[in-house]
């Protein structure tokens, strides 16, 4: 995973694949001037006192890429490698996902760099109320709406809502979106991106005549978007053969139970000792005979040395940016069908904008309209996508860049350049 993540840093491909696209769109080169780069970077000091009586400094970061058609939008990382250039790279994708889904949000991303699992309860509410009061500039309903991520939950987003709102005297549940129900969040949140992959699944397997009841599924990453899609994909009838975490790896060639492998993961902690299953190693778990593969834990985990082993025909990115370049050059070149990440796991960031409407109007929605509502978005953002990819013969990547680079370059060129 390391020596994966050294092959190239994540910042690179995101700019790597905006230029694929934007050759492909035929932009000039002011229009690449005006939207490439991030409009705002933000670096922070987080002094966090620790429960043995020590203040211990963490380096947190805000990075807003676009606000062209809206308030910046993007989740908030607590991990041991998050980077700024890892954060501008999520703020980036992040805007052009906004666009694909076309919802009136730009793009922006957080993350501090920490080992929540090795920090209490406390030092975490600690660590999140200085870190938000750091970027507090920078955020609000109508600026910037951060959102869980890798190793962030409904309870950070409680306490950075808690904190925003207390310096401004009145409750203000839109400033972040993933919020508890009992504060304002969204149903149907919570399984919003996993419930988004299973929809961007569904439509490939209809685009390739392919019935999901026959399939065979292995999901690296079986945390929140991962366990979700697995056990929708479970649900309809196909098999999941593989599933990890950054603990381990199980495998049953007839199926694990999905349902009770939640209820493992939950009770334990991680996927390993799974009782009816074999433990295998994570180069194996990528190389297993299957028919999709969803990577749904970190980037660059396929990478250029374990690509030409992947067997899967449909690829579906629940994971941002979980292929290097040259790992989807090998995909491509093998006929694969991939899902690109700003599109397949779009659904999370659909129902936080379904979260901040309901908060702004102060009217809640039952869960099966939330799922209904994403259903359609999700539908006519794969096809959008598909389209461009058959009229421009492009990769199912370059397509949905495309797409959401566009939308981004209208908007911009029609709001014209300030001053
Ligand atoms: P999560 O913390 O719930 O789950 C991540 C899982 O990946 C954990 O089970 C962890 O153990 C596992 N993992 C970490 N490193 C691994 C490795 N090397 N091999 C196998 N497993 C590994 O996080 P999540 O919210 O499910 O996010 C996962 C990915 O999906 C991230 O790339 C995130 O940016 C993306 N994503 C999440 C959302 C969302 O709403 N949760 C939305 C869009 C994109």
């Amino acid at each position: 995973m390391l020596a994966a993540i050294a092959e190239k840093n994540a910042y690179d491909i995101a700019t790597e694949n905006f230029e694929i696209a934007a050759d492909a769109l035929e932009m000039d080169k002011s229009t690449r001037e005006m939207i490439k780069y991030p409009e705002r970077t933000l670096t922070v000091n987080v002094p966090v006192r620790m429960e043995n009586g020590t203040v211990r400094r963490f380096e947190g970061y805000r990075v807003q890429h676009s606000t062209v058609r809206g308030p910046g939008k993007g989740g908030i990382r607590y991990h041991p490698r998050v980077t700024l250039d890892e954060v501008k790279a999520l703020a980036t994708w992040m805007t052009w996902k906004c666009a694909v889904v076309n919802i009136p949000f730009g793009g922006a991303k957080g993350g501090v760099t920490c080992n929540p699992k090795e920090m209490t309860q406390g030092e975490l509410e600690r660590l999140t109320r200085r870190y938000a009061s750091a970027i507090l500039p920078l955020i609000g309903p109508e600026q910037d709406i951060p959102a869980p991520d890798v190793y962030t939950n409904p309870q950070t987003m409680a306490w950075i809502m808690d904190t925003y709102s207390m310096t401004r005297g009145y409750t203000i549940p839109g400033v972040v979106t993933g919020k508890p129900i009992s504060l304002g969040g969204s149903l149907g949140r919570n399984e919003a991106t996993g419930r988004g992959v299973f929809y961007t699944i569904q439509s490939a397997c209809e685009y390739l005549r392919a019935n999901p009841k026959e399939l065979s599924v292995v999901v690296q990453g079986f945390g929140n978007a991962g366990s979700i899609s697995a056990s929708l994909l479970h649900g309809l009838g196909a098999r999941v053969v593989g599933a990890s975490d950054s603990t381990g790896c199980v495998f049953n060639r007839r199926g694990l139970d999905v349902p009770k492998l939640i209820q493992h993961k939950e009770t334990t902690g991680r996927v390993a000792g799974f009782p009816e299953a074999e433990a295998i190693g994570p180069e194996e778990l990528l190389a297993l005979d299957c028919d999709i593969l969803v990577p749904a834990a970190l980037e660059a985990t396929v990478t250029e040395e374990n690509a030409g082993r992947v067997k899967a025909r449909i690829v579906a990115e629940a994971a941002n940016g979980p292929l290097t370049p040259a790992a989807d050059a090998i995909l491509e070149d093998k006929g694969v069908f991939i899902i690109p990440d700003i599109l397949c796991n779009a659904g999370g960031v659909t129902v936080s904008y379904f979260e901040w409407v309901q908060d702004e109007s102060h009217l809640f929605w039952d869960a099966q309209d939330i799922y209904n509502r994403l259903e359609k978005v999700m539908k006519t953002a794969f096809n959008d996508v598909l389209k461009l990819r058959v009229e421009r013969r492009v990769a199912m990547r370059t397509a949905a860049n495309m797409l959401g680079i566009s939308r981004v370059a209208e908007a911009t060129k029609l709001r014209g350049l300030y001053p």
